[in-house]
C-alpha cells in the first residue's frame, strides 16, 4: 500500500452509478484515488465490479479537461480543437441569442439525465424556464422510471420508487420481483434478498431470462416480453376467484375496485396461460403465497415498464398489490426498483418536461404561482409543459422543434430508441452542446464540448431507490480545465442576463427545499447537517423537527381523499408483433459490468475485461434452426437497422426471445433496433419489445 501523504484526506460519499447508491470512502490528495466500501444500510460493506472501479475513470486519459470548439463555427465537419471556457460559452450564448431570435424561445432546448445531482437537476429546470424561457426541456429519466412514476402517483397520488427502505424486502415472507434483475444490476441489494431467503422467504422472479436473480429465486416465471400486465390481470382473476382479495383494506383504503374486479373477470388463468405462456399452475402458486403471507412485497422494473403500455402494466401489478391489502401495510407492499444513480431525485426538481420541483405540475395555477414566487419570476412568464424526450429528440432541426440544444449528462446517441434516426436528427441541429466527462457517441457530435466534474469531484445530494436524501461529498479536486454543471449553470445564466443561479449547491439545495415546500416530494426539512447526522433523510419531510418518512402509506395515501386509486387497466398487443420477416421477439437489458449508455464503464480497463463486447442471447433450439454456433457473429434487423453481436447461446431464455444489452452504440447498438412507440401517459418507448430477425453472419 502507497501510504497517505500529508494532502491525502478521505471522505465518505456514494456510487457514481446505480440507485442504490453504496456507500463508499474515498481516498485522495497527493496520490491517485482509492476507495473502499462502506456499512450504508442498502449496500452493508458490499460493492459491485461498478462500485469498485469507479474510481479508474478518475484520471482516465481520455478524459476531457479543455472544452473543446470546432475548429469552423458552424461546420461540424471540421474537427473538435481546445478552446478557453470563455470561447466555448461565447459560441453557446451566441448560438441560443440566434436561434431563440430566428426560431423563438421554444427552439432552444435542454436534455438533462438520472445521473446529475438533485441541485444540478433543479437548476437545469429553472435555468430553462427562467434563463431560457423554453418550453423545452426533458431528460433521460423517461427512458428508465416514467411508465412506474405513472402509475404510482395514478394509484398513490405519490410517485416514490420504494414506498419503504430497502431492508423489509429482508423481512418480507413473498417477494415477487417483475422485469428485475437485481443480482446483474445491483449486486449487493441481493444481501436483502439473500437475508428474507435465508429465513425461509419464497422469492418469486417473472422475467423472459432466467437470470442470476432468478436462479436464486424459488420460482420463475417466464411470461412473453409485453405479456406482463395479462399475466398481473391474471393473477388477480385467481385472486377473485378463490376469494384471496383482503376485502377489508380494499373497502377501508381504496377506491375503484369493482370496475378492476370487472376489468379481470375475463382473465382466465387457461387464457393467461396462452398469452403469456405461463402455466395456470405457477399463477395460482404465486397469488396464493401472495395472499397468504403476512408480509409480502411486488416490485416492478424496467421489464415491465419500458413498453408501449408500461404505465398500465406497472398499474396492473399495483392493482394486485392493493387487492391483496399490501401498500401501507407493515413489511409489504408494492414498488419499483429505480435505475439511474439519481433517477428519483433527477424527477423530482423539474427537467422533466411537464413538471416543476417539489413534482409540482407545470399545468396547475397555484404549482405554477408557488415556485414562482420562489424563482422571483411572474407565473405568466413560466412556459407551458413541453415535448417528452423521444419527442424533443424526433422534432430536432424542425420547423416547431428545437434548433439548439444543450445536453447535460446523457448519451442520447447511444441511449435512445430507433437511436440512428436520434443521430439524424442530432445532425439537423443548428448547434449543439454537450457536457461530459468524456467524448461521448453525442458529444462527438457537438458543436461545443464542456468538460465537467465526476462524481468524486462534486457536491450535492442524490435521492436514492428508497426516497433517502444523501449527500454526494467532493473527495477531490477536479483536474484544472474541468467544471462542476452548476457552476457551468452559472455561467451561462448569467451571460444571458438571468440573475440568482448559485454555483453553490448547498446555496442551491435551499432554495430548492422552498421551492418544493408543500409539494409531494417535499424537502423543505432536510439540510446538509442533518444527511450527515442521520445516514440520509427519507423524503417528504416538511420541517427540520420532522423525522422524514422512511415508510409511506401506512395511515392514508398521498391522494384528496387518502385513499388509493384502483385502475381497470387491460392488455395489448405489443406494438411490433413477430411476422414473417422479423419472425422473434427481441428484447433489451443491462449486463453487470456496464453502465447505462456505457460512456463511463466502457472505458474503465477492469470492467472491459470482464464485458469487453455485447453478445445476443438465443436459445440452443432457435440457434439450430438458424444454424448458429456459440460465438458466431448474428446480425439483427427490425424495421429501424440492423446490428451485429457475438451469439451467446443459452437455454436461459425463451427459444422465441432475442436478448441484447443497451450499452454500446456503433455497429452492436441495441438501440438502433428498439421501437419508438410511445407509452400514451408515460411517452415512455417501447424498449422492451419489437420483432426481430437474425441472421449468422460469420464465424467468431
Ligand atoms: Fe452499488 Fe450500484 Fe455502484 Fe454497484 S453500481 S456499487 S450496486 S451503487
Amino acid at each position: 500500500a502507497v501510504p497517505a501523504g500529508p494532502r491525502t484526506r478521505t471522505t465518505e460519499t456514494h456510487c457514481p452509478y446505480c440507485s442504490l447508491q453504496c456507500g463508499m470512502a474515498v481516498t485522495a490528495g497527493d496520490r491517485p484515488a482509492t476507495l473502499v466500501p462502506l456499512d450504508f444500510p442498502t449496500n452493508r460493506g458490499g460493492l459491485c465490479a461498478k462500485g469498485w472501479s469507479a474510481h479508474e475513470l478518475l484520471d482516465h486519459p481520455e478524459r476531457l479537461t479543455r472544452p473543446l470548439v470546432r475548429a469552423v463555427p458552424g461546420d461540424r465537419t471540421s474537427p473538435l480543437v481546445e478552446a478557453t471556457w470563455d470561447e466555448a460559452l461565447d459560441r453557446v450564448v451566441a448560438a441560443i441569442g440566434r436561434t431563440q431570435a430566428e426560431h423563438g424561445r421554444d427552439a432552444v432546448g435542454c436534455f438533462g439525465g438520472g445521473g446529475l445531482t438533485n441541485e444540478q437537476a433543479y437548476q437545469f429546470g429553472r435555468f430553462a424556464r427562467v434563463a431560457l424561457r423554453t418550453s423545452a426541456i426533458d431528460y433521460n429519466g423517461r427512458f428508465c422510471m416514467s411508465s412506474a412514476a405513472a402509475a404510482a402517483t395514478r394509484a398513490f397520488g405519490l410517485d416514490r420508487g420504494l414506498p419503504f427502505p430497502l431492508a423489509d424486502v429482508a423481512e418480507a415472507d413473498v417477494v415477487v420481483l417483475v422485469g428485475s434483475n437485481p443480482a446483474d444490476t445491483m449486486p449487493p441489494a441481493g444481501q436483502h434478498l439473500d437475508a428474507g431467503r435465508a429465513r425461509g422467504a419464497l422469492h418469486v422472479v417473472v422475467d423472459p431470462r432466467r437470470t442470476a436473480t432468478a436462479r436464486a429465486a424459488g420460482l420463475h416465471l417466464q411470461p412473453l416480453p409485453g405479456t406482463d400486465l395479462a399475466l398481473a390481470n391474471g393473477l388477480l382473476h385467481t385472486a377473485v376467484a378463490e376469494g384471496l382479495v383482503d376485502g377489508d383494506y380494499v373497502a377501508a383504503r381504496t377506491t375503484g375496485f369493482d370496475a378492476v374486479r370487472d376489468a379481470v373477470a375475463g382473465y382466465w388463468p387457461d387464457r393467461v396461460e396462452r398469452i403469456t405462456g405461463v402455466p395456470v399452475a405457477q399463477q395460482r402458486q404465486v397469488v396464493r403465497a401472495l395472499a397468504r403471507a403476512e408480509r409480502a412485497i411486488v416490485l416492478t422494473a424496467r421489464g415491465a415498464e419500458q413498453h408501449r403500455s408500461g404505465t398500465d402494466t406497472a398499474t396492473a401489478w399495483l392493482n394486485l398489490a392493493l387487492a391483496l391489502g399490501l401498500p401501507g401495510r407493515p413489511g409489504s407492499g408494492w414498488g419499483t426498483v429505480t435505475g439511474q444513480g439519481n433517477g428519483q431525485g433527477g424527477r423530482e426538481h423539474g427537467q422533466k418536461a411537464d413538471q416543476l420541483p417539489g413534482y409540482r405540475s407545470l399545468a396547475d395555477p397555484a404549482d405554477r404561482a408557488h415556485v414562482a414566487a420562489v424563482w422571483g419570476v411572474d407565473p405568466g412568464d413560466l412556459p407551458r409543459p413541453g415535448r417528452s424526450a423521444f419527442e424533443l429528440l424526433d422534432a430536432l432541426g424542425t420547423d416547431g422543434g428545437v434548433r439548439t440544444l444543450l445536453v447535460l449528462a446523457s448519451n442520447v446517441a447511444v441511449s435512445a430508441p430507433d437511436a440512428r434516426r436520434v443521430v439524424s436528427r442530432l445532425h439537423d441541429l443548428d448547434f449543439l452542446a454537450v457536457s461530459d466527462f468524456f467524448l461521448s457517441e453525442t458529444a462527438e457530435l457537438a458543436d461545443v464540448v464542456l468538460p465537467s466534474a465526476m462524481w468524486a469531484e462534486e457536491s450535492g445530494t442524490m435521492t436514492n431507490l428508497e426516497g433517502r436524501v444523501i449527500r454526494r461529498r467532493r473527495a477531490l479536486d477536479p483536474p484544472e480545465g474541468v467544471r462542476d454543471d452548476l457552476r457551468l449553470l452559472a455561467e451561462l445564466a448569467e451571460r444571458l442576463g438571468a440573475r440568482g443561479f448559485s454555483a453553490d449547491p448547498e446555496t442551491v439545495f435551499a432554495e430548492l427545499r422552498r421551492a418544493s415546500a408543500g409539494g409531494t416530494a417535499d424537502y423543505s426539512g432536510i439540510t446538509y447537517d442533518r444527511i450527515d447526522a442521520e445516514q440520509g433523510v427519507f423524503w417528504p419531510c416538511p420541517a427540520p423537527a420532522h423525522p422524514g418518512t422512511p415508510r409511506l402509506f401506512t395511515e392514508r395515501f398521498a391522494t384528496p381523499d387518502g385513499r388509493a386509486r384502483f385502475r381497470a387497466v387491460h392488455h395489448v398487443e405489443a406494438h411490433e408483433r413477430p411476422d414473417e420477416e422479423h419472425p422473434y421477439v427481441l428484447t433489451t437489458g443491462r449486463v453487470l459490468a456496464q453502465y447505462q449508455s456505457g460512456t463511463q464503464t466502457r472505458r474503465s480497463r477492469s470492467l472491459s475485461l470482464v464485458a469487453p463486447t455485447p453478445r445476443a442471447e438465443l436459445h440452443p433450439d432457435l440457434a439450430r434452426r438458424l444454424g448458429i454456433a456459440h460465438d458466431d457473429v448474428v446480425e439483427l434487423a427490425t424495421r429501424r437497422g440492423r446490428a451485429r453481436f457475438a451469439a451467446a447461446v443459452t437455454d436461459a431464455i425463451r427459444p422465441d426471445v432475442v436478448f441484447v444489452p443497451f450499452h454500446w452504440g456503433g455497429g452492436s447498438s441495441a438501440n438502433a433496433l428498439t421501437d419508438p412507440a410511445l407509452d400514451p401517459v408515460s411517452r415512455m418507448p417501447a424498449f422492451k419489445v419489437c420483432a426481430v430477425a437474425v441472421t449468422r453472419v460469420g464465424g467468431p
